[in-house]
């Protein structure tokens, strides 16, 4: 099997530093096996997402010396493959329609005597509102969104569930029920107005663009155990993971939530190098 990486920028804004280091570490490692590397456009959120952005993603990547195999894959043009996988689960009975607002969510979740309501990789845990009486049968809705039903979810395969970490919390990280149904809970798989999610489209992209070594921010970690359970569900590969440290400022503030954070074109326009750039990330 190809050793294959990938970088998978949203266009919704500059790349900064971290990006960079990103781009440079997944293509680096690709170099170091004689394998190959890819990039893909995450656009699905359609309200932030603009040529502009990604015009410049393609220029800075290029500047810094990075080349790719075209066409680049764009998650814009994918709605078909996420409905076919949405279908599928639907199927099954793994999805139900959820209309709960972010208030009634926060409400519902936040039981006085035991404070702050617990968080997940995509928020607070979903307190199981609509589980037990949503309609699952029928045509799949399409109007609102759907969550997956991670208890049923986890009675579809056995205890064994774990992926690959060859970051520096490296090892065979497993991924067990209770966590699962516990720490992560029922996640939107399908969102208002996208028709798809971060989760599902990126276990399908990942799978449909043949990855074998996922390379992303820490930040994700947890959010691979979702992507873990997806892969199960939909007979998909499990690629090995490498999720890198976190670039941050001096101040220990990680740089992609810092307001200010300095774009690569910034420093482009200030006639750093690209060898600058790997001098600052350590690369
Ligand atoms: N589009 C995601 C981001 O920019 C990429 C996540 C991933 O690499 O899986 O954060
Ligand atoms: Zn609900």
């Amino acid at each position: 099997m190809i050793f294959r990486t990938r970088f998978a920028p949203s266009p919704t804004g500059p790349l900064h530093l971290g990006h960079a280091y990103s781009a440079l570490l997944a293509f680096d490692m690709a170099q170091a096996h004689a394998g190959e590397f890819l990039l893909r456009i995450e656009d699905i959120d359609k309200s932030r997402a603009r040529p502009e952005w990604e015009a410049q993603i393609y220029d800075d990547l290029a500047w810094l010396g990075l080349r790719w195999p075209h066409p680049v894959m764009r998650q814009s043009e994918r709605q078909a493959a996420y409905d076919g996988a949405l279908d599928q689960l639907w199927q099954h009975g793994l999805l139900y329609p959820c209309t709960c607002s972010r208030a009634d969510i926060a409400a519902a979740a936040s039981a006085p005597q035991e404070g702050a309501p617990l968080q997940g990789p995509d928020g607070i845990i979903y307190p199981g509102t609509c589980r037990a009486s949503a309609c699952r049968t029928g045509l799949r809705p399409t109007n609102c969104p759907l969550r997956l039903d991670m208890r049923k979810a986890v009675e579809c395969f056995d205890n064994n569930v774990y992926f690959t970490e060859t970051g520096h919390r490296h090892g065979d990280i497993r991924v067990d029920a209770d966590t699962l149904i516990l720490e992560i809970g029922d996640i939107v798989l399908s969102r208002r107005d996208m028709g798809t999610s971060y989760h599902l489209s990126v276990v399908l992209d990942d799978a449909a663009q043949g990855i074998s070594n996922v390379v992303r921010g820490e930040d994700l970690f947890e959010a691979t155990k979702i992507h873990v359970v997806l892969q199960k569900l939909l007979g998909l590969p499990t690629p090995t993971y490498h999720h890198h440290c976190l670039i941050r400022d001096a101040a220990g503030k990680r740089l992609a939530k810092r307001d200010d954070a300095r774009a690569i074109s910034l420093y482009r326009s200030e006639g750093k190098t690209p060898e600058d750039i790997r001098f600052m990330v350590e690369l």
